[in-house]
């Protein structure tokens, strides 16, 4: 590391993780998919920088250029807690003093927060911050309720790594620690904020969509890739079905128009499952949200996903359609979700019933051969692996 007045030249970014903590005997497993995500999303080359060190890992990049890049990539990974770029010195007190003046100017003021990880050096913490205010040649050291700014300090078990900031990740677990997930994703605002969700539960998401457009030419026009888009930002790779729902819409006709979004839900829950069975997933996600729209309530939460062996993840349920819009607004969603779109459930019934049993729902269900139809709705589904453009 060498270090003009204002510029640093930094020996790497240290990545720390949050919750995995909390997960004992699973921690390596937590890790290690971990580290799989962040070389994912850095690519092959920045990926193999990457270097695991006890509780932490360090990414050995040096070039501005390079930094900027891991720390945009890390930002949109779930399962870190935070992140820095650091310097790094010898594991000793007057290295460390020595050192930490080249990230602050001199006379600035400091608080210094010191971290001993390796416990064998012949110092404490207590011993760094004496040396801080100590030595008069070093940075302005105050007390903690004093200092705007912090000077990190880790003693690491070869050297010490010195930073300035902790840039906070997006916490949760690591996408795939969790298993895999159907998400039930539609046109609209809930689903993709959904999806977001049960990502940062260390879920891998498995996108179901259905469409009422003629064909997969004009659903690969409309708004949806760009919706799919903006969500494979987080798992940079995701497997999607994009499944017609004429045959659905063409049996469903037959029923008094009051039933139909149930029929519907209850039709793309069938599928979800045989789906979910397919790929070894044991959850389905959807973006309700209790007694939003009538198909919400809970008799018809019931109704709908009655007989669903699956196990259904709905992180939505508790929230205000105007908490659902502040999430996706912040990730950058909405303008994407509110373009007008050929929805599955152009539903033509005024007034779909509002309270209905899980038996009444299953006889209106089979007497329109309706069993028959998530198969053979698969079997003309489009399957493909998305990635990010
Ligand atoms: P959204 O705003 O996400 O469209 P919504 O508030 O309009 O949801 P519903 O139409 O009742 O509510 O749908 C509830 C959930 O059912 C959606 O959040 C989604 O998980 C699933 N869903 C609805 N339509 C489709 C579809 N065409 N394809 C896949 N899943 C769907
Ligand atoms: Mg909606």
């Amino acid at each position: 590391m060498q270090n003009t007045k204002d510029k640093i030249i930094y020996d790497g970014i240290i990545v720390h993780f949050g919750e995995l903590w909390l997960k004992g005997r699973n921690r390596h497993d937590f890790i290690n998919t971990l580290i799989r995500n962040i070389k994912a999303a850095l690519g092959p080359e920045l990926g193999s920088k990457l270097i695991p060190l006890r509780d932490r890992l360090i990414i050995d990049v040096h070039t501005e250029r390079e930094l900027k890049s891991c720390k945009s990539m890390l930002s949109n990974v779930f399962g870190i807690s935070w992140y820095a770029p650091f310097i790094k010195c010898e594991s000793n007190m007057d290295a460390i003093v020595e050192k930490s003046n080249s990230l602050f100017h001199k006379g600035e003021n400091v608080r210094v927060e010191p971290h001993r990880s390796n416990k064998s050096v012949a110092f404490n913490t207590m011993d760094i911050v004496s040396a801080f205010i100590k030595d008069p040649s070093a940075l302005k050291f105050v007390p903690e309720k004093f200092g705007k700014k912090t000077l990190y300090i880790e003693v690491l078990d070869k050297f010490s790594i010195l930073h300035k900031e902790k840039i906070q990740g997006l916490g949760g677990l690591p996408i795939g620690s969790s298993g895999k997930a159907i998400v039930l994703l539609s046109g609209g605002i809930d689903s993709p904020v959904a999806a977001y969700y049960a990502m940062k539960r260390g879920l891998e998401p498995i996108y179901v969509h259905f469409y009422a457009l003629q064909n997969i030419e004009e659903l690969k026009a409309s708004k949806m890739p760009a919706i799919l888009e903006m969500l494979l930002k987080y798992s940079n790779t995701a497997k999607v079905y994009y499944i017609p729902i004429h045959m659905f819409q063409i049996a469903a006709m037959k029923e008094s128009q009051k039933y139909e979004v149930l029929l519907f839900k209850r039709f793309i829950f069938k599928t979800a499952q045989i789906i979910a069975e397919k790929e070894n997933a044991k959850i389905i996600v959807t973006g309700e949200s209790l007694g939003q729209v009538s198909s919400q309530t809970a008799e018809n939460l019931i109704a709908t996903s009655n007989g669903i062996k699956c196990l259904f993840f709905r992180p939505l349920l508790g929230l205000d359609k105007q908490e659902i819009i502040n999430v996706s607004k912040e990730l950058g969603i909405y303008a994407k979700s509110i373009l007008p779109y050929k929805d599955a459930c152009s539903l033509r019934s005024k007034n779909p019933v509002t309270r209905i049993s899980a038996n009444a729902l299953d006889s209106i269900y089979n007497r329109n051969g309706l069993e028959e139809l998530s198969e053979l709705s698969i079997s003309k589904s489009d399957v493909r692996y998305a990635k990010p453009a």
